[in-house]
C-alpha cells in the first residue's frame, strides 16, 4: 500500500478538500500511474453531491486521467515504466459476458467497476484521479498517443469518448447535419470530433455567448436556443442530433429539428426525469436514443483519432484549491471548457 495525496468531498455537497487515501500494492497485471492531469467532468459534480443517488463517501472524484507509468506489474505486457497513459471512467468489469467480450465494457450485464464511487471487485472502494497516483489493471489503461500533451488530453478519457461513441455509432461525416446541444465539456468536443469526421456541425447553445469560440473550434453554424424563431428555422433539418446538456430539457423540441428518420441521442445525464409527448417520434420515424461512454477499445480509437485531428480538450488549467470554485463555475455554465486539475498542486 502507497499513502498518496488527494482531494476528496467528505460527505454529499460538502466542499472538496485535501486528504490523503491509500493506494494497492501493485498485482500482477496492474500499473502504478503518477497522475499529472485530472480533468473536471459534470458528472463528477452530480455525484459529489448525490444527484444521482446515494454515493460513497469520502469521494475522490476524478475519471479523466492523464499521467505517466512509475511501476508495473511482473504480467504487464502493454505498458513499461515511463509510457504516456490515460483512465477513463471505469477501471475493471467482468470480462466475459456477451457486452465485454464486444468490446462494450462500459455496459458489462455485471455492471462497470466505476474508477470512483464504486466497489472494486476485491471489495475495496475506488478512489479517482484527484489525487497523485492510482494502481489500475492495465486492461483498462489507455496509451496517449506522443501527439497529444497530456493536460489537453485528459478531458478526452471520458469527455471525449462519449461523445465519439455515438458520433461514430450513429455515422457522422460528410454529408451529415449534427447539432450540438450544449456547448461545454462534452459538446465543445462533440463539435471538435464531428467537424473532423466531416459532418456539418451546427451548435444549439443557450445563448450566442460562445459563438465566436464555436466558430474557431469547427461548428459551421450557432444559434441560441433562448431566441423561439431558432426552432422555427431549423424545423427538420438535422439527421443527428447530440444533447450533452446536464439539466433537464424539452426532448420534443429537439426532436422536432430532426429530418425524417433522424436520431436524438442523449448523453447527458440530468438528477430529474424528463417527460416527452411519444408524437415527437412518431411523426417522422424518429429515434431517440441514449450512449455511456464507450468500451476500452474504442477509447484507444478516439485518442488515436484525436492525435491524428489535432484534437485536444480546450482548458483551464487550475491548482486543487479552485476545485470548489471551479465546480460552481461549471454548475452555472461557466466553463472554457474543461477545468483540468494540475495534480501537482494537490
Ligand atoms: P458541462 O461542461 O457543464 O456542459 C453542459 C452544458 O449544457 C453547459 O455548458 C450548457 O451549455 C448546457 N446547459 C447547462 N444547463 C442547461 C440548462 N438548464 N438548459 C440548457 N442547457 C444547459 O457538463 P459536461 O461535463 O459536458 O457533462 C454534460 C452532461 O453529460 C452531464 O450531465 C454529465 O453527467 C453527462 N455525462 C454523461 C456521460 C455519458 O456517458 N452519457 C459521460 C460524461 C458526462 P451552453 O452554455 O452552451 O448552453
Ligand atoms: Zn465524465
Ligand atoms: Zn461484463
Amino acid at each position: 500500500m502507497t499513502t498518496v495525496a488527494a482531494y476528496a468531498a467528505p460527505a454529499a455537497k460538502a466542499p472538496l478538500e485535501r486528504t490523503t487515501i491509500e493506494r494497492r500494492a501493485v498485482r500482477e497485471s496492474d500499473v502504478l500511474i503518477d497522475i499529472e492531469f485530472a480533468g473536471i467532468c459534470h458528472s463528477d459534480i452530480h455525484q459529489a453531491q448525490e444527484g444521482w443517488g446515494k454515493a460513497i463517501f469520502p469521494m475522490v472524484p476524478g475519471h479523466e486521467i492523464a499521467g505517466v507509468v512509475s511501476e508495473v506489474g511482473p504480467g504487464v505486457t502493454k505498458f513499461q515504466v515511463g509510457d504516456r497513459v490515460g483512465v477513463g471512467c471505469m477501471v475493471d468489469s467482468c470480462r466475459v459476458c456477451e457486452n465485454c467480450l464486444k468490446g462494450l465494457e462500459q455496459y458489462c450485464l455485471d455492471g462497470n467497476t466505476g474508477t470512483y464511487n464504486a466497489v472494486g471487485r476485491d471489495g475495496e472502494p475506488t478512489y479517482g484521479g484527484y489525487s497523485q497516483k492510482v494502481v489500475v489493471d492495465e486492461n483498462f489503461v489507455l496509451r496517449i498517443p506522443d501527439g497529444i500533451s497530456l493536460d489537453v488530453a485528459a478531458p478526452l478519457l471520458c469527455a471525449g469518448i462519449t461523445t465519439y461513441s455515438p458520433l461514430r455509432h450513429w455515422n457522422a461525416g460528410p454529408g451529415k447535419k449534427v447539432a450540438v446541444v450544449g456547448f461545454g465539456g462534452l459538446g465543445h468536443l462533440g463539435v471538435k470530433i464531428a467537424h473532423a469526421m466531416g459532418a456539418e456541425v451546427t451548435v444549439l447553445s443557450q445563448s450566442l455567448r460562445k459563438q465566436d469560440d464555436g466558430k474557431k473550434l469547427g461548428a459551421d453554424h450557432y444559434y441560441a436556443t433562448s431566441d423561439p424563431k431558432t426552432f422555427e428555422e431549423l424545423r427538420g433539418s438535422f439527421d443527428l442530433i447530440l444533447s450533452t446538456v446536464s439539466a433537464p430539457l424539452d426532448l420534443g423540441a429537439f426532436l422536432s429539428l430532426l429530418r425524417t428518420d433522424g436520431a436524438l441521442v442523449n448523453v447527458g445525464a440530468p438528477e430529474e426525469p424528463v417527460s416527452l409527448n411519444l408524437f415527437s417520434v412518431i411523426g417522422g420515424r424518429k429515434t431517440l436514443a441514449g450512449s455511456g461512454i464507450g468500451g476500452i477499445q474504442e477509447t484507444q480509437e478516439m485518442l488515436d483519432f484525436c492525435a491524428e485531428h489535432g484534437i485536444g480538450a480546450e482548458i483551464e488549467l487550475i491548482s486543487a484549491s479552485e476545485i470548489n470554485e471551479a465546480y460552481e463555475r461549471v454548475q452555472s455554465s461557466d466553463v472554457r471548457y474543461r477545468f483540468v486539475i494540475d495534480t501537482a498542486t494537490i
